[in-house]
């Protein structure tokens, strides 16, 4: 499985790549996970982004493209991958293309997770995560579990989970990333799947698009809007 989930913050990406992890025995790789690792370990690349993602705009495409290029080396990503949060740009998806051919294993299907713009804000808003163990929740539709998470279990909301920087975020997908909608349509890749549902039910109809023959993707004018 070599594939990319597409969609704006908030519409499940993450979620949906873990429950696809465990049942296709690839890696996710979330390059907004990579980033906040780089971040909390003070690496060069960490303090360069810090201010960028707090901000709410995207880290330049050369740097994103030789985190990928690096992460895609390793031997986990032979089987297999699920890209979550990249590519985000058009440089960025023909970047990746160029890698892939390279490599030999063309992508096999990007899935756009399509959800309401008014809901993203709630989701986002309500996104919690444990600091021990990274497990994410939402405090309106999937709350921790009533004795807390982890044994010291200290729930964190993501800096740019801010209501002030989610509008930046959204702008930033409408402007840079869905352009990706009609570049991936146009090579017969997207599928695309209503993901305003429980995590359970996306999962079932992320399966049954990633099911679909390959060939029979959608066309640009289905998907635009
Ligand atoms: P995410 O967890 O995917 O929402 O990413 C969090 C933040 O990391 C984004 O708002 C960006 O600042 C940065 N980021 C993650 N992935 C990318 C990417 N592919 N290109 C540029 N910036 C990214």
């Amino acid at each position: 499985m070599r594939i990319v989930l597409l969609g704006a913050p908030g519409s499940g990406k993450g979620t949906q790549s873990q429950r696809l992890i465990e049942r296709h025995g690839v890696p996710q790789i979330s390059t907004g996970d990579l980033l906040r690792a780089a971040v909390k370990a003070g690496t060069p690349l960490g303090v360069h982004a810090k201010a960028i993602m707090d901000a709410g705009k995207l880290v330049d495409d050369a740097t994103m493209l030789g985190i990928i290029r690096e992460r895609l080396a390793k031997p986990d990503a032979r089987k297999g991958f699920i890209l979550d949060g990249f590519p985000r740009t058009i440089a960025q998806a023909e970047g990746l293309t160029r890698l892939l051919d390279e490599l030999g294993t063309p992508l096999e299907a990007v899935v756009l997770m399509d959800v309401d713009y008014g809901k993203l804000v709630r989701r986002i808003s309500g996104r919690r995560s444990c600091t021990h163990c990274g497990r994410v929740f939402n405090i309106h539709t999937a709350p921790p579990p009533a004795g807390g998470c982890c044994e010291a279990p200290h729930l964190v909301q993501r800096p740019d989970d801010k209501e002030e920087t989610v509008a930046k975020r959204l702008a930033v997908y409408d402007e840079q990333t869905k352009p990706l909608v009609a570049h991936y349509a146009a090579q017969g890749l997207l599928r695309m799947i209503d993901a305003d549902a429980d995590p359970e039910e996306v999962t079932h109809r992320l399966e049954a698009a990633l099911a679909e023959r390959s060939g029979e993707g959608m066309r640009v004018e289905e998907t635009q809007g």
